[in-house]
């Protein structure tokens, strides 16, 4: 990183723009982004960010669609159990 970023890390790029509690709240959101997340083919955790809500398995080359900054969201979660339920009947 060619500037100093402080305490908001990677939201730092933002500069001094747009107020601490929002830069804030992009650093928590760019680091859980980042990690590497569970598959759900493989169980491997090697799922990383391709695009906004697309997410690709660097193991078994897995693409699927998910949350914009996580591969799970909690509202997907509650659509997949509806699924389910449904199809169960
Ligand atoms: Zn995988």
């Amino acid at each position: 990183m060619a500037k100093r970023t402080k305490k908001v890390k990677s939201a730092g790029r933002y500069g001094p723009r747009y107020g601490v509690k929002i830069r804030y709240r992009i650093k928590a959101i760019e680091e859980k982004q980042r990690q590497w997340h569970l598959c759900p083919r493989c169980g491997r955790k090697r799922v990383k960010r391709e695009s906004t809500g697309i997410w690709v398995c660097r193991k078994c080359n897995a693409k699927f669609a998910g949350g914009a900054y996580l591969p799970r969201t909690l509202t997907g979660r509650d659509v997949e159990k509806s699924i389910k339920s449904i199809l169960g009947r």
